[in-house]
């Protein structure tokens, strides 16, 4: 079954239920030797795709991201929530922002997409990545 969410101007992304696909040019390398020492990832348990429709809508500024997520939390860099219809919204930070933090998309989609699969926001059990995560 194909799913389309709708994102910001003009675009929609379609993709399978719940496989969101990511292509970034980031040097994964890079990503890991700036990353791999924080705990950024879900735990196995929610580190799954959402069985749903998922809207994901890219926030260009951070002043943006905090309006959409309804958050003052500082440096954040995306948010989710699942609505009364079960629909996943994932609002994040766009490529430019997150390539310059050598922050790759999928893990950012990973981490939120945990939280729709009812991932607590304590972050219980978050881990860093490894070279299986590239
Ligand atoms: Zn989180």
């Amino acid at each position: 079954m194909v799913v389309c969410g709708a994102v910001i101007v003009a675009f929609t992304l379609c993709f399978e239920q719940g496989v969101i696909p990511v292509s970034q040019p980031i040097d994964m390398a890079k990503a890991m030797t700036k990353w791999s020492s924080t705990e950024i990832l879900p735990p196995a348990a929610y580190d799954r795709p959402y069985r749903g429709k998922i809207s994901i809508t890219i926030a260009n500024s951070e002043k943006e991201l905090r309006e959409k997520c309804e958050l003052t939390t500082p440096k954040i860099i995306a948010c989710a929530w699942v609505d009364y219809k079960g629909t996943c919204t994932i609002v994040r930070r766009d490529d430019k922002h997150l390539e310059a933090m050598a922050m790759p998309i999928a893990w950012v989609l990973r981490h939120e997409t945990a939280h729709c699969n009812g991932w607590g926001k304590d972050h219980t059990g978050m881990r860093k990545p490894n070279k299986g995560d590239l």
